[in-house]
């Protein structure tokens, strides 16, 4: 008859000692907080907060930004206080490449014939012969539609009050 020694003290597998020895240390600074709600310490605000205050980031091994959304849009927004010219120059670029991605083709406005360049489906060249190219579209339409359909009368509001009346008590 052989004793098994004690069951292992040691609870299930949790992972890296070194994210565990972490964790420890985050409980015993932040006391229960960790403890009752699941979330993160923001390293800017210096604050605990829900997980979903924080946006994705695979890299870390928390796989969330160390700080929260909030923080980070405000460093953003200071950096691009900061940077003025450079934001410029840098959307200045995007756009030169964007155009030189998407050529404007230079071809005559369908409506009043005037060479422009815009966006490749567009097939006139502005406003006035957008609206005046709807109106014709309408007008063409109405005459077809006039023309072909035998207009089908309603009946009047008299009519059919008549037919309630006379279908409604059996005469
Ligand atoms: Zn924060
Ligand atoms: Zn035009």
């Amino acid at each position: 008859m052989s004793r098994r020694g004690h069951p292992s003290r040691r609870g299930p597998r949790c992972g890296d000692p070194a994210l565990v020895s972490r964790e420890k240390e985050l409980r015993e600074k932040l006391g229960t907080h960790l403890r009752t709600e699941p979330g993160k310490w923001c390293c800017a605000c210096r604050q605990w907060l829900p997980l979903e205050a924080f946006g994705p980031n695979p890299e870390l091994r928390s796989g969330f930004k160390s700080s929260c959304r909030s923080c980070c849009a405000e460093r953003t927004r200071q950096w691009r206080e900061a940077n003025p010219e450079y934001l410029a120059d840098y959307n200045e670029r995007r756009r030169a490449e964007y155009r030189a991605e998407r050529p404007l083709s230079t071809r005559p406005c369908i409506v009043c014939n005037e060479p422009f360049s815009k966006r490749a489906d567009a097939l006139v060249c502005g406003e006035r012969c957008r609206n005046r190219r709807k109106h014709e579209q309408r007008k063409a339409a109405a005459d077809r539609f006039g023309s072909s359909l035998p207009v089908r009368r309603q009946p009047s509001i008299h009519c059919l009050a008549s037919l309630w009346r006379h279908g409604g008590n059996g005469h």
